[in-house]
């Protein structure tokens, strides 16, 4: 591969280096021949490649088919990541391998297929989803890790100021209502579900889940799995959960008119009912609900906290760079309301050995807490339009996901690029 420069995207060898070493691959030359007899075993590789994931926290690994290679690239804390190239002679090997560990086909891939694998390492014990994919280039093969492990599942883990962890506490103490998480895919939404569950089941309470699929067991807590190819649905479900006696209920996701009245009718009968929504804020489930068909009466009796999260990377302890703010980002946070200090923290381009080269490492919840007061429930009793429900609640105190996130940036915990997205939350100025 003489048209290095034609990769869009550097490469960041440091994430994979067991994986690369036992591939018998230069750090310098990727390109270099490298015989199949040099390599070890396929399974030392195999094992080598999960290594590097899980000491990066890697959530995905994609094995994506070019014109004269492979190329490695791994998901980190929301972000794709080119690791490595592997040439085609041996990567063809090396998927056949991969297939195997999940019952799959070693052959060509026909049509999409995808299959489980368990991988132990220590006294954790791995679950791999391994998904495989024609594409024009070749067969793609991707995998999806799931560390129970790493699952951070205690309130105080998530990243809620002490206030908002305040309101979480409060409603904890006085449970009853509908309580929503809302937030886009990929948000965090069920580790603050999974967080919670972490308290309720503390208490002398008989608490069940339904979720689809369950990726984390909890001790003490009865969770069942949805199929809907059996149509053994979210409704249906919750209707037999019904019948076993629980105090609360987690309820995986309110995603159309039958699973909203589902839910409406669990919380009306006094049940506590955990969910998550899509909507793009706290207010914005009140609109949520009332598209799915329920009452704003039924909304403003049950409703009772909605918490809003986004994800966002936080920067490296060990190589973090304090720089000043350039012209144009000042113009903008201007256009935005927003005073720039004169210097914000940054990642280091490169990185450190400490953070895989990236600059980056974990990630933290940036959070709206809304618990609904006697003022709120009537205001959305009037049925009020969205804006008008939203500029009430800011002017009666609540932050957006804007104000949360400025506070991340401004103490060095992240970067103005990683908030950026979030500026749709800037809480209008006077
Ligand atoms: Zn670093």
């Amino acid at each position: 591969m003489k048209d290095q420069e034609k990769r869009p995207r550097p490469l960041k060898s440091s994430l994979a280096p067991r994986f690369q070493k036992k591939l018998g691959l230069r750090e310098k030359d990727p390109s270099s021949d490298t015989s199949l007899e040099d390599v070890e075993g396929l399974d030392t590789i195999y094992h080598a490649l999960l290594e590097d994931a899980i000491a990066v926290s890697a959530s995905d690994l994609h094995l994506d088919p070019g014109a004269e290679d492979f190329c490695l690239r791994m998901r980190v804390d929301g972000a794709l990541h080119d690791a490595v190239l592997i040439p085609k002679t041996l990567s063809e090997r090396m998927l056949n391998h991969f297939k195997v560990q999940a019952q799959l086909d070693p052959g060509p891939v026909i049509r999409p297929s995808e299959g489980w694998a368990e991988y132990q390492l220590d006294e954790r014990k791995i679950h791999l989803r391994i998904s495989c994919m024609p594409t024009v280039s070749g067969d793609k093969l991707s995998i999806r890790i799931f560390d129970a492990g790493r699952i951070r599942a205690e309130m105080t883990e998530l990243g809620m100021n002490a206030k908002q962890s305040n309101l979480i506490q409060e409603w904890l103490g006085n449970i009853q209502g509908l309580f929503l998480v809302v937030g886009a895919v990929g948000s965090g939404k069920s580790t603050t579900l999974y967080a919670l569950l972490n308290q309720l089941r503390k208490q002398t309470r008989s608490v069940v889940s339904i979720e689809d699929p369950v990726e984390y067991r909890i001790e003490g807590v009865n969770q069942v799995q949805v199929s809907p190819e059996t149509d053994f649905d979210f409704p249906q479900a919750l209707r037999s959960v019904m019948r076993l006696d629980p105090d609360d209920i987690m309820f995986g996701e309110i995603r159309d008119p039958l699973s909203a009245a589902a839910a409406v009718d669990a919380a009306a009968t006094g049940k506590v009912l955990l969910s998550t929504l899509h909507s793009r804020d706290a207010v914005g489930a009140v609109m949520s609900l009332r598209n799915y068909g329920v009452k704003d009466h039924e909304i403003a009796a049950l409703l009772e906290t909605v918490v809003s999260q986004r994800l966002v990377r936080t920067l490296c302890d060990d190589c973090k760079k304090e720089v000043p703010v350039s012209d144009h980002d000042k113009a903008w946070l201007k256009s935005i309301g927003r005073k720039a200090p004169k210097t914000l923290y940054a990642a280091a381009p490169e990185g450190c050995g400490n953070c895989g080269g990236i600059g980056y490492r974990g990630r933290t919840g940036v959070f709206e807490v809304w618990r609904l007061r006697e003022k709120e429930k009537a205001l959305i009793i009037e049925h009020p339009a969205e804006q008008v429900l939203r500029q009430q609640v800011r002017d009666w105190g609540l932050p957006s996901l804007f104000d949360a996130a400025w506070n991340l940036l401004t103490s060095g915990t992240t970067s103005l690029d990683e908030i950026r997205p979030l500026c749709g939350f800037v809480a209008k100025e006077e």
